[in-house]
């Protein structure tokens, strides 16, 4: 489980902050970008960052 700065595909309407998410798994690099280009935040990466939230409280 990975967090890393913002990314997003110029071929998807959202972006990603993980490096676990299978739909970023799919960016190609070509399409890859850098920020989040004002992109709502694709729902397995909000998801991905609530279970590392939740471990992170756990390991607290
Ligand atoms: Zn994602």
């Amino acid at each position: 489980m990975a967090k890393i700065p913002p990314f997003h595909s110029i071929m998807q309407k959202i972006y990603h902050d993980d490096t676990n998410c299978p739909d970023a798994r799919t960016i190609q690099v070509n399409h890859k970008r850098q920020g989040t280009a004002g992109k709502q935040k694709c729902l397995f990466c909000q998801r991905l960052n609530v279970k590392a939230d939740m471990i992170q409280e756990v390991r607290q």
